[in-house]
């Protein structure tokens, strides 16, 4: 039974936050606040308190606007443990295995060092619904600033192993870029160009890409699809594991 509403929230130039509501309780939360000032006219527009600022990562984009945002409504803000002494007031630090209960929901954590060593991902199994931060993005993934491609190949195997029909909320749309990317080097699969299609004609009417969801990523994103026979042919690696396969994907797109 689904136990979020969730609400997008543009910030910056191509974040997204997003305003959580749990209907029985009324619990409210707000991931990956990047600024204030959007996050409060959208409480201020709805007649909304705020519980919680729940944060994937440290990075300014993710995270700057938590102070703020505490001393205008007296929330409590939740992270990431691995990233407390990098994340000024923090209220409650969460790790792989546990949990973070905004009313009824309760979200699982997962550990997703890559992007950076301390990066979480919370997901709700009852809705289902991830966070995923700067993990996983539309067609994408976060670049490899804190950890290898090994250990983001094994972060995102726990989100690709994850239900089909599993929401994945992301940080940013880059969902354009990715999916001209993606045609690079998975130039045969339909589903992809399919896609692609719809993503150009959604960000020509100004439109969000989120959320996707788990069975579209394995079915198109080529950073979930290492170990795909056609991306491995294409890119004249047959025989590698599939974290170097991923390594090189992320090493070209880094190019880009
Ligand atoms: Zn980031």
């Amino acid at each position: 039974m689904a136990r979020l509403h969730v609400e997008t929230i543009p910030i910056l130039r191509d974040n997204y936050a997003y305003l959580l509501t749990e209907p029985e309780t009324g619990s409210t939360a707000v991931v990956d606040p990047g600024e204030a000032g959007p996050v409060l006219a959208a409480l201020e527009q709805r007649g909304r308190r705020l519980d919680w600022v729940v944060l994937t990562h440290h990075h300014h984009d993710h995270v700057a606007g938590l102070q703020e945002i505490k001393r205008r409504t007296g929330c409590k803000a939740v992270g990431p443990r691995g990233e407390y002494s990098r994340i000024a007031g923090l209220d409650l630090t969460v790790a792989e295995g546990e949990s973070f209960a905004l009313g009824h929901a309760v979200a699982e954590i997962f550990e997703t060092p890559g992007h950076t060593a301390g990066h979480v991902c919370y997901y709700f199994p009852d809705d289902p619904a991830l966070f995923s931060g700067d993990t996983l993005f539309v067609l994408g993934c976060g670049r490899l600033f804190e950890e290898d491609a090994a250990a983001m190949w094994t972060s995102l195997g726990k989100l690709a192993a994850l239900p089909p029909e599993t929401k994945v909320y992301c940080g940013h749309e880059y969902t354009l870029a990715n999916a001209r990317f993606a045609l690079t080097v998975d130039p045969d699969n339909a589903d992809l160009a399919a896609r692609a299609r719809k993503i150009e004609e959604a960000r020509e009417r100004g439109e969000p890409t989120v959320p996707t969801t788990i069975g579209e990523e394995l079915a198109t994103n080529p950073f979930l699809r290492a170990d795909s026979a056609p991306i491995r042919q294409h890119l004249a690696m047959r025989d590698d594991p599939a974290a170097a396969v991923f390594g090189e994907i992320r090493r070209r797109k880094d190019l880009a």
